[in-house]
Order: structure tokens, then sequence, then C-alpha cells
């Protein structure tokens, strides 16, 4: 396992977004290849499929080392809030994760990070862990307000429930989202240094990088200090390129 540039010691976490794509067919094939390759590897595994399939790819994940994780929560675990999903109902189905404010939600349903506090610590009140996004816009980034951004989202997004066990950040420049740009390697250590220094009490926290990765550029990415794994949008689609990644954490 590479590890020798990380300055933490932790299991990489290698998470996937399907975001709102896949069908049950192609999702229970996909689940399949992916536990199936996942056996050889070191890595921790998360799938996160759209929530009607779950269900259907919890079954495949069963015995398996991959675990299963939803693409958000509610705050609330019952009550009159039409197409959201409990964190409990997510736990009782089998999900370990879920991911909170994911830059998609934000922009498309107007999330803050008061409501993606709520959303974590709701999550963690049930035993969920979260994978917890944070990264700056493209014109935040120009502005020379990337580091600005990012202390005020975890300052504001990160509630006191939150622990070195039940949460993992990710820092996903939202310009490098879906868009085939990579964020820099300078850049993404500067972040994560500076994401680990203004945690004192979160010392050792996973921090994953997010924004076009792929198999061909993971491996300098994983090796980058504080990066301490990846969450992977449109390359988690096709089994081969997300074990390819996994494999670059080996
Ligand atoms: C994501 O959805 O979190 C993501 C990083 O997407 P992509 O890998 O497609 O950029």
């Amino acid at each position: 396992m590479n590890m020798g540039k990380n300055l933490t010691k932790s299991i990489p976490l290698i998470a996937g977004n399907w975001k709102m794509n896949m069908l049950s067919a192609g999702a229970k094939q996909l689940a399949g290849a992916v536990v199936k390759g996942a056996e050889r590897l070191h890595s921790e595994i998360v799938l996160c499929p759209p929530s009607p399939l779950l269900g259907e790819v919890r079954t495949c994940l069963e015995h398996s080392k991959v675990a299963l994780g939803a693409q958000d929560c509610h705050f609330q675990n019952e009550g009159a809030f039409t197409g959201d999903t409990s964190p409990a109902l997510l736990k009782d189905i089998g999900c370990t994760y879920t991911i909170v404010g994911h830059s998609e939600r934000r922009a498309y349903h107007q999330e803050d990070d008061t409501l993606i506090a709520k959303k974590a610590a709701a999550a963690h009140a049930v035993g969920l862990s979260t994978i917890l996004c944070i990264g700056e816009t493209e014109k935040e980034r120009s502005d020379g307000k990337t580091l600005h951004v990012i202390a005020s989202q975890l300052e504001k997004a990160i509630p006191a429930s939150t622990t070195v066990k039940n949460c993992v950040l990710a820092y996903e420049p939202v310009w490098a989202i879906g868009t085939g740009k990579v964020a820099g390697i300078a850049d993404i250590a500067e972040v994560h240094a500076f994401i680990a220094a203004k945690l004192p009490r979160l010392s050792g926290i996973r921090i994953l990088y997010g924004g076009s990765v792929k198999a061909a550029n993971a491996k300098e990415i994983l090796a980058t200090p504080h990066v301490n794994g990846v969450l992977v949008g449109g390359a988690s689609l096709k089994a081969e390129e997300f074990l390819g990644i996994a494999e670059a954490a080996e």
C-alpha cells in the first residue's frame, strides 16, 4: 500500500458516487464487478448508488468488503418530508456511510453549511458515517478566496458530533467536478494540509480528494500528503476504471 508520502497511516477510502445514474440491471452488474475486483484490494471501498437502488446494491454487497453509502439524507428521522430519506432508514437498510454537502446538493437544492451540519449530526446520531464535502467554486479560486471559503465551510458545516471515526471530509473543488479538470497536485496538497491544520480536535481525520479522478491520475493524487482517499463520480460508473483507481491506492 502506497502511504510513503502520506502523513497519516489511515486506510485509504475509495468512494464511488453514482449520482443519478444507473438502472437496476446495470447497478447489479457494476456492484457485482466491484465486489469481485475488491477482493484483492486493501483499501476501504464504498458505493453510493441512487436511493431507490440501495436495497438492490446492498444485496450484491452482502458478505463482501464493499460498503454501502447514500448520496444524501434528511436531518429528521421521520415526518412529512416528501421525497426525502431519513438517516434512520439509511442505517436500517444497510448503509454505513452517507455523503452530505455535495456541491450538486449545494448548487441545485440550495443547501448551506448550517443545513449540512444538521444532516451530518442526524447521520452521526443513528450511527452512520458521513462523507462531508467542501470545496470552492472557480470564481472563488480565481479571486484568491479558496482557503477563506474552506475555513468557513469547516467552521459551519462540521457538527460537534463529528469524530475521526464517524466522518471523512472530501475536498472537491467545484470547478473540477465532472469537468475533466483536475486540481494541480500542489493545490491539492495546499488545501489538504490547510484542512488538517484547521482541525486539531479531529487530528487524523481522513480527507479525500474529489474532482475528475480517474485511473490514470489516481496514483499521483493518492500519493499527495494528507490525501487519504478519493471520492469518484463519473469514473465510478465503469468497474474497470473504478477498480483501477482503487488499485492505485495499493
Ligand atoms: C463527485 O461527484 O463527487 C465527483 C468528484 O465527480 P467526478 O469524479 O465526475 O468529477
